[in-house]
């Protein structure tokens, strides 16, 4: 099956009950039982759920997984990945990562001895240096987020065999319809779902993918054990909304491609971050690892002026002024005052989340609205 196809049908079948093609919501908590451990398959929903059922086989197919595993939230799903590791555990983390992420290893699990070591992963080999026998896990985001770095899978899953350490990859942004990780050699392949998955803005959820028996049954133990699943109407949901991803990724990839172009030649913008333009630093790999370039665009208005980066995502008609990502419609963030607010000035601007930087979700609204919109905010 192909891609545009497993997003419809992979892993579903219609209910066997009354042959309903969309999976029904199973609002339940639990499952009659004929006798003691007589069961369908389901005996209490924090464990099993056929409508989540659903979705994770949704999710396994869509990453080329043989496993997948829906959580409350994004985080839910990063913090199962990480209970997979002891005290003494060390673990490489690229340093332009989700703040969220970044809040969980360094405010939550540093406190339970593990160590984490935040580093540039532009050049992949590079990742090497920080191994030593107690690194468990390598953590990957790219693109990143806002500034689009872009990370080699390929060479960091090469380096993680060769040193048998797990490699996870958080493929939020790109979705498997742009990248698909485990065929590139990773162990673990994470969601948002909150974001393209879902698609809609109208659920917070997260997602796991692994190819590995032995982990999947480490990670689903944690899923029950910890019990951050998500509920049968969300699962429903993000099931809808992966029936049209790849539809929606190919428009938000035009639109952000024709944002990304027009913002690049508007005399008031110093520098657009976007990882199809030649002068990207590492657009070779993005060309290699992703079938097109996403609809994620972040960008520098000339001088570098804090006030005017508020002013023009304040004029903003048709993106909305909001935190998230990966819906439909268009959003506008601005990561100094909004999600990088609590980094300090010098420390975020050293990684180049300047005060002037807007990001953009680019929607799949019609492309001429949203380049109108920007030419009257930006002005
Ligand atoms: C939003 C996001 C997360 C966290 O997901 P939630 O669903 O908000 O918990 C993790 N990684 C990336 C790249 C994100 O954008």
């Amino acid at each position: 099956m192909k891609f545009n196809t497993k997003t419809i049908h992979g892993g579903q079948q219609h209910d066997p009950a009354y042959g309903s093609v969309m999976p029904p919501i199973y609002q339940t908590s639990t499952y009659a039982q004929s006798t003691p451990g007589g069961h369908k398959g389901y005996e209490y929903s924090r464990t099993h759920n056929p409508t989540r059922s659903a979705l994770e086989n949704a999710l396994a197919s869509i990453e080329n997984g043989s496993y997948g595993l829906a959580f409350g939230s994004g985080l839910a799903a990063i913090d199962a990945v990480l209970k997979l590791l002891e005290p003494g555990d060390e673990v490489v983390s690229t340093n332009d990562l989700y703040g969220g992420s970044y809040r969980l290893f360094t405010s939550i699990y540093k406190n339970f001895g593990i160590k984490f070591h935040f580093i540039g992963m532009e050049n992949a080999e590079q990742i090497e240096d920080y191994i030593n026998e107690n690194t468990k896990l390598i953590w990957v985001e790219t693109p990143t987020n806002p500034l689009m770095n872009i990370i080699d899978i390929k060479t960091t899953a090469k380096i993680a065999k060769r040193r048998n350490v797990l490699l996870a990859v958080d493929n939020t942004f790109a979705t498997p319809y742009l990248q698909q990780p485990l065929d590139l050699g990773a162990d673990i392949v994470m969601h948002s779902a909150t974001k393209y998955i879902g698609g809609h803005s109208d659920l917070v959820m997260g997602g796991l993918v692994v190819k590995d028996q032995d982990l999947a049954k480490r990670l689903y133990f944690i899923q029950n054990a910890s019990g951050a699943v998500c509920g049968p109407q969300d699962s429903f949901l993000a099931l809808r909304g992966i029936k049209t991803l790849h539809v929606r990724m190919q428009r938000h990839c035009e639109n952000g491609k024709a944002v990304a172009e027009y913002l690049a030649n508007h005399p008031k913008i110093e520098k657009v971050y976007w990882p199809g333009f030649e002068s990207h630093p590492n657009h070779n790999i993005a060309k290699s690892q992703m079938k097109d370039f996403g609809g994620m665009v972040s960008f520098v208005t000339k001088g570098n002026n804090y006030n005017e980066a508020i002013k023009i995502v304040e004029n903003l008609k048709i993106f909305t002024l909001a935190e998230s990502l990966g819906g439909v419609e268009s959003l506008a963030g601005h990561p100094a005052s909004m999600t990088h607010a609590s980094i300090p000035k010098a420390e975020r601007e050293k990684t180049g989340v300047v005060d002037a930087l807007i990001r953009l979700s680019v929607g799949i609204e019609d492309e001429a609205d949203l380049i109108t919109d920007l030419k009257q905010a930006i002005g």
